[in-house]
């Protein structure tokens, strides 16, 4: 299959139609998410009523957790920054998030650069 790529379009331009999509995509994870967070609460609860809570799987379930809690509150403040308009803009330079990068990362915060300048300060 051959695809047609238009050169002259900027990779920085979201069509409506690839904000239906991410929108789409930003309220699936964050169903997913929301059910994720619920099994692990209901597990940990019949786990300290039976006494049986294996100490390294809760840790994993604890660590799942922490990160389906960050992943969501990524997602919130996406879906947030759609309804607000300014969605797909970088938090640290203010320039435009790559669409490929958003379009792979719908709660991508930084564009590109950003990420790689924060990624390598840690
Ligand atoms: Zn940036």
């Amino acid at each position: 299959m051959v695809t047609h790529q238009t050169i002259d379009e900027p990779d920085t331009v979201l069509t409506p139609e690839d904000l239906a999509a991410l929108r789409e995509n930003l309220h699936e994870q964050l169903l997913f998410r929301q059910e994720q967070l619920r099994q692990f609460a209901s597990t940990t609860r019949a786990d300290d009523r039976r006494r049986q809570a294996d100490a390294a799987q809760l840790e994993v379930g604890v660590k799942l957790a922490a990160s389906a809690r960050m992943v969501l509150a990524d997602v919130e403040a996406a879906l947030a920054r759609m309804e607000s308009g300014n969605y797909g803009t970088c938090h640290l330079c203010r320039r435009p998030v790559e669409r490929h990068r958003l379009l792979i990362v719908p709660q991508a915060r930084y564009c590109g650069r950003c990420q790689q300048v924060r990624e390598a300060g840690r």
